[in-house]
């Protein structure tokens, strides 16, 4: 299924009560542990009238104490949140016209000084008309330069990042240019050699299309520098013109978030599943308090098949035998003869001793064989059907005459030792956390979806011991395991894992075969079965319309028969659906990609699942920056700004994926990794890969930490500056701290209703508004944790909000 509306990540409300205006004043310093509403029927106040054509003005009101205040307030007059205790009495400050002071002043208040008269404000509008012509006139002298810088201009630069990586210095730039789309030219990049350098002087360097599913992304490319550049150039084909400062990518800050003693480096070789269960299991036993192994609720179809054999040579000659018991349960005992009688005129026969079967070929009058594939087919099931089922070679008429064959066995060629179950195989996680109550914020990591990744689940179980090891000693670690909830599995695929271990290494899906009858259901076709644990889940799937995954149950990113169809999936989704869980680390190999929502868009047209907003994808890519730089630690191995990002952006479509539904249905923030170079590159290097990408995975729970401890509220500025549309201005938000801005543009109180503060479009930030000169803005902002800014409540009469002007700042 898929889903338009996003959950509300960014608006859950403080708990704090909506106290009201009105109560606030009454419940002032002047009248604490005194105040009460005034009975009002028994009081039967005085309401003032307000007069339609008279202006008010602020003045001071001086009210004896608070039994007269309320008296006041009963009055219905309008008061603004001014409330001074005075040796005098306690001074308020009262909106009123002229009839109403009078009023008051029969009544016996004592009226002092106007504040502000109304004329006041008459003077303030023809002050902001003033301003606002003044900003007209300077707009339209800003216009002509504006159309020749890059503003106007038609390419854009999105990201330039200067990074180290290993003992290389890199610049990556992407940019984007307005005729990409039907132009195949390349744009050029001319670096500055530094800080108040030429441009140019530090060389050039191309950068190119990338499009995809025929849609034009953005220009990018890297270039190996010798210097840091400050700024760069790119002149279009068009001779329009973008500079950029260049930005350093994933620098390391001095001190490390490992405290002294830290320990780590656990791991010493790959692991299959049944070895990766067996360490959680002594994990889990020998810290009880801390960690408990916990069994998932959906067994796999288990390391087992029925055994098999394919009898002849050519596809019409071809007859398939399969067991009915699963072989590691008597299938692999059976044999198949197929017998050449040696006489004349022999009929068809099945003969069953035990589990050998033998079947006597048919001849004709000079003693050739005359039984086709079709025929022994036919007579294999209806004589040994006890043992068997027989068919001809994927929907083949078999109408070859068959061969002679000497006793056959059957197997399910399956060469795990016995060690290896071959029954529907439980799948574990390690729960770890002091607190392990569902109170805590959860923190899901899952690897080895796909079976021959066998890097990634090396990553989980190091990541599970450093968190467990060091809870003694380290306080970090200690406040990680007080804080959160955190569920690491593995592998949850153990069969294909097990099957990629003993028996073919490039496995890639479970073992489950879902091709029909007629189809590649034979020995030939077994390693091609296999549901793509990545491809199978709920949201922008295959089923929804979405591109990237296989219809075919031979296809390597075959989404299975329907959406959650397999165990491994339902078992994620399970892990998914806990009401604490809010980040999650799809663990996967290989590229050295950092990735995460949308994975995947419908064709023609690349239509995308919706796209994070700014403020989601901003905390994305600030949190990324963090996880890589703990990557980064441990031997400058940097994983590129380009491989960094919306899987669809960098990657591919990925329909059906569990990043997606994590995000999509459970609001999760949902990243994956694509560790290291290989699926199974050489020990020496899977173990740097452990060890860096590990540093991630903890940094991901520090990421989960500070969230939970997040009580900061975000704040926000308004940037005003000329715009090249006459009359206009253009205007940006600037926040604090990855936070949604909502704004409106009317004068009206702005609420989670009004409008979001987006991006200006894929990786280029946020975006610019371009709104007549004037305008008054109100916004507020609210960061991921849900705090918002200046303690404001849109939804009830709190009128913290912020307020501004569409006017260029003088002087
Ligand atoms: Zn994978």
């Amino acid at each position: 299924m898929s889903r338009s509306a996003l959950p509300h990540r960014w608006r859950r409300l403080p708990a704090a009560t909506a106290a009201g205006v009105a109560l606030l004043l009454l419940a002032g310093p002047a009248t604490a542990g005194t105040a009460a509403p005034p009975d009002r029927e028994a009081d039967a106040p005085v309401v003032l009238e307000r007069s339609a054509d008279e202006q008010a003005d602020v003045v001071e009101v001086t009210v004896a104490g608070t039994a007269q205040l309320d008296a006041l307030v009963a009055t219905g007059v309008d008061l603004d949140h001014h409330v001074t205790p005075t040796e005098a009495g306690i001074v308020v400050h009262a909106v009123v016209t002229p009839t109403e002071v009078a009023a008051l002043k029969r009544m016996g208040y004592r009226v002092g000084a106007v504040l502000h008269a109304a004329a006041d404000s008459a003077q303030r509008i023809s002050e902001r008309e003033a301003t606002i012509a003044a900003h007209r006139a300077d707009n339209r002298a800003y216009t002509a330069t504006l159309q020749r810088s890059a503003a106007a201009s038609d390419v854009k630069i999105i990201r330039a990042d200067y990074y180290t990586s290993g003992t290389n210095q890199v610049l990556s730039v992407e940019a984007k240019w307005a005729q990409g789309q039907t132009s195949t030219s390349t744009l050029t990049v001319a670096r500055d050699s530094g800080p108040g350098t030429e441009i140019g002087s530090g060389g050039t360097q191309t950068i190119s299309r990338f499009v995809d599913a025929g849609v034009y992304l953005y220009h990018r490319g890297a270039a190996a520098v010798t210097a840091r550049p400050q700024r760069i150039q790119i002149t279009s084909p068009t001779g329009d013109v973008a500079v950029a400062e260049v930005a350093e990518w994933l620098p390391i800050p001095a001190d490390s978030p490992e405290g002294p003693g830290y320990q780590k480096d656990f791991v010493t070789s790959y692991l299959t599943p049944t070895e990766l269960y067996d360490r959680i299991k002594q994990l889990a036993d020998a810290y009880p308090q801390l960690a408990e192994v916990v069994k998932l609720p959906y067994q796999t179809n288990g390391y087992r098949r029925k055994a098999q054999v394919v009898l002849g040579g050519t596809t019409a000659t071809r007859v398939a035998v399969d067991s009915l018991a699963w072989g590691h349960e008597g299938g692999n005992d059976i044999t198949v003869e197929l017998a050449d009688p040696g006489a004349a005129d022999r009929p068809l026969t099945v003969t069953v001793t035990g589990k050998a079967i033998r079947v006597s070929l048919a001849t004709d009058a000079a003693g050739a064989v005359t039984s086709t594939a079709a025929q022994v087919a036919a007579a294999l099931t209806a004589e040994a059907g006890a043992l068997v089922t027989a068919y001809t070679y994927r929907g083949d008429a078999g109408a070859g005459v068959v061969a002679p064959v000497a006793p056959t066995p059957l197997s399910d060629n399956l060469k795990a030792p016995a060690g290896v179950s071959r029954d529907p195989h439980p799948v574990y996680a390690i729960r770890i956390g002091k607190y392990r109550d569902g109170s805590r914020t959860g923190v899901l990591a899952y690897a080895q979806e796909h079976a021959r990744e066998w890097v990634p689940p090396l990553v989980a179980v190091e990541t599970a011991e450093r968190l467990l090891r060091n809870h003694a000693t380290d306080e970090n670690t200690k406040q990680l395991l007080r804080t959160l909830d955190i569920w690491i599995v593995p592998s949850i695929n153990p069969d294909g894992g097990h099957y990629s271990f003993y028996d073919y290494a490039s496995q890639r899906r479970n073992m489950t075969n879902h091709c029909a009858p007629g189809g590649a259901t034979d020995a030939l076709a077994r390693n091609s079965w296999g549901v793509d644990n990545n491809r199978n889940y709920t949201e922008y799937s295959l089923f929804d319309g979405y591109s990237g995954a296989s219809a075919s149950c031979t296809g390597d990113t075959y989404a299975g028969p329907s959406e959650l169809s397999e165990p491994e999936n339902r078992n994620v989704d399970w892990l998914a659906q806990r009401p604490n869980m809010k980040f999650s680390m799809n663990l996967h190999s290989s590229g050295n990609y950092f990735m995460w929502s949308p994975g995947a868009y419908a064709t023609p047209g690349r239509i995308s699942a919706p796209r994070p907003t700014l403020a989601e994808e901003s905390f994305f890519w600030g949190a990324s920056s963090r996880i890589l730089t703990a990557i980064k630690r441990h031997r400058n191995m940097a994983v590129t700004p380009a491989r960094t990002g919306p899987i669809s952006d960098v990657l591919y479509s990925a329909a059906g994926n569990s990043g997606d539904m994590l995000w999509y249905k459970y609001g999760i923030y949902a990243w994956n990794f694509e560790v290291g170079t290989s699926f199974q590159p050489t020990w020496d290097e899977a173990h740097q890969e452990t060890m860096e990408f590990s540093n991630g995975l903890v940094e991901l729970l520090r990421v989960a930490r500070d969230y939970d401890k997040d009580k900061k509220r975000p704040t926000s500025t308004l940037s005003v500056t000329p715009s090249a549309t006459e009359g206009s201005v253009s205007v940006r938000f600037d926040v604090s701290e990855p936070a949604a801005v909502f704004y409106t543009l009317d004068g009206s109180k702005p609420t989670f209703a009004s409008t979001l503060y987006a991006s200006a479009g894929i990786r280029e930030g946020a975006e610019t508004l371009t709104v007549p000169v004037g305008t008054k803005i109100h916004w507020f902002s609210v960061d991921a944790a849900g705090n918002i800014e200046r303690n404001y409540r849109p939804d009830d009469d709190s009128l913290t909000f912020n307020r501004g002007w569409a006017t260029l700042p003088t002087g």
